[in-house]
């Protein structure tokens, strides 16, 4: 591993970040009730970037109320199909067009490699607005030759119609802010609701960015509404809120559980995106380059702050060695660093808080017993950095095995055969995503149906198109993420009987 010393701020973003950053409200942007306002980080650097205004449940208030009047009396509720999708469809090129921009804003404020904010988040997020722009006009109900045992002669014209849950609330996470809001809005809007939104604490910039290209793409006042706020006072009172029909959440599962909690006062529709500890199964069989090189990837992208992250390695026995020292010479030399250096693969951690966590996480495996054949310490210098980490010597019932970590840290574990990897690869609370690594189909298939998860993926990883639906068994959430799936979390089915 290899860091460099530098964190800069890109002389582009400056007359953003010079800007208040305040809360939109119906059309405005405007500073939070209470006058509060919270500091923003560079976690390369731990300095602050920017003061973000403090929303709280007064703000909330409004935000709901704003999107209530848009749902039902604004130029939103009546515009055509085809016009809604057109806007939609601009959102996405408005963010291609300031992608350089808006990845910049990613890497300051997350800390990820400037390159992959740029072909991975925000290329992402823009193709989410065009692909749920396109189902628009294909949002249709379905017609019923019904027969009603009790009414022999009558007749009837029975059919469904579609319609948009209402008013939205979306509580996103920090570690993919732009790509996040894209798959909450991009569904939410093509289905015709309207949006509470609140983005993370520790990353709210680009999100307020996105909210000034909504705007100009020209929708409407309080069709989308953006409260930057924390989780405990923001997000609790837009989960809680009695003129919210939904709340759509990506986070931990802890947190995901208190949002459940909340919403049972009104009893709003709730899909949840939380937590996983995905098993990452490498056969004797596989073509071990590519399998090597993947399963590094799967834990150390983003730096491992991904809830699909493969961070439960199962690798058969006969080639565990190998496998094992493959994964950590990637780690090894992997360049850690700022992401706007060139060649970093690996940036900081989000926050201190989970450089922290991380940190625990680390003393707690290598005290337990485990053995790090890379890394397994925090970086020594300003930031939030951790060295890419490979630990081995675990067993299943070790903490570092069962809970999220949640960052570059993954631990390796031999096995013996197909029915050991099948049990062992599901014996979790979460159920998010797999890989399987062979070039035998058979068995390759034979585990993708074992394996209680949203995805698997085979002799692939990470790999997301707004098409395929993404979410969890189990404790990994309820609810699809893109996808026609997506869309439908944010329809009501309508039943018209009509006597003829
Ligand atoms: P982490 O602990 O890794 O930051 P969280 O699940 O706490 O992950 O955060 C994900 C999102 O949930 C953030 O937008 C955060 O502000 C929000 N959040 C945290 N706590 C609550 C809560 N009690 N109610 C609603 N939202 C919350
Ligand atoms: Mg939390």
């Amino acid at each position: 591993m290899t860091t460099a010393q530098t964190s800069t701020v890109p002389a582009a973003l400056e007359p953003f970040l010079a800007k208040p950053k305040q809360l939109l409200i119906n059309g405005r942007w405007v500073a939070a009730a209470s006058g509060k306002t919270f500091e923003v980080y560079n976690p390369a650097s731990g300095e602050v970037v920017a003061h973000c205004a403090e929303g709280e449940k007064q703000d909330v208030d409004q935000a709901v109320k704003a999107a209530r009047q848009a749902f039902e009396d604004g130029p939103w509720s009546t515009m055509s199909p085809s016009e809604r999708g057109r806007l939609i469809w601009k959102i996405g090129d408005l963010i291609e067009q300031h992608k350089e921009e808006l990845a910049q804003l990613e890497t300051l404020d997350n800390g990820k490699p400037y390159g992959v904010a740029l072909v991975a988040d925000v290329a992402l997020a823009a193709d989410m607005f065009r692909y749920m722009a396109g189902w628009v006009t294909k949002i249709q109900g379905d017609t019923f030759p019904i027969t009603v045992p009790y009414a022999p002669d009558a007749e009837f014209h029975a059919f469904t119609l579609k319609e948009p849950v209402g008013v939205v609330g979306q509580i996103i996470p920090w570690n993919f802010p732009l790509l996040m809001a894209a798959w909450k809005l991009g569904p939410a809007l093509a289905a015709g609701c309207t949006v509470v939104l609140k983005p993370a604490e520790q990353t709210p910039l680009s999100a307020i960015r996105l909210g000034e290209l909504m705007l100009e793409a020209g929708l409407p006042d309080g069709v989308v509404n953006i409260v930057t706020g924390f989780g405990e006072t923001a997000g609790a009172a837009i989960s809680a809120h009695d003129g919210v029909d939904k709340v759509a959440f990506t986070g931990s599962t802890e947190v995901g559980k208190l949002i459940l909690q909340a919403a049972a006062g009104n009893l709003k529709k709730v899909t949840l995106e939380l937590g996983g500890k995905s098993p990452n199964v490498v056969y004797k069989d596989a073509d071990l380059d590519t399998a090597i090189a993947g399963a590094a990837s799967a834990i150390f992208f983003n730096q491992g702050q991904v809830c699909s992250a493969g961070s439960r390695l199962f690798v058969e026995q006969d080639i565990f060695d190998d496998v094992v020292s493959g994964v950590s010479e990637i780690a090894k030399n992997m360049k850690v660093g700022s992401g706007f250096d060139e060649g970093t693969e690996m940036g900081p951690l989000v926050s201190k808080e989970q450089h922290d966590r991380v940190k625990s996480y680390l003393d707690a495996g290598l005290s337990g017993g485990a053995t790090a054949t890379a890394g397994g310490a925090l970086v020594d210098r300003p930031g939030y950095f951790v060295q890419p980490t490979v630990l081995s010597r675990v067993t299943d019932d070790m903490k570092v095995v069962k809970e999220e970590i949640f960052g570059p840290v993954v631990t390796a574990m031999p096995f013996k055969d197909d029915r050991e990897i099948a049990q062992r690869a599901n014996d979790t609370d979460y159920g998010l995503a797999a890989g399987v690594w062979t070039r035998d189909i058979a068995k390759a298939h034979k585990l993708a149906k074992s394996i209680r998860a949203g995805t698997v993926w085979v002799n692939c990883y990470n790999i997301f198109d707004a098409a395929l639906p993404f979410g969890g068994y189990k404790q990994s959430g309820w609810g699809r993420e893109m996808g026609y799936a997506a869309l439908e979390n944010y329809l009501e089915t309508k039943s018209v009987c009509i006597g003829l």
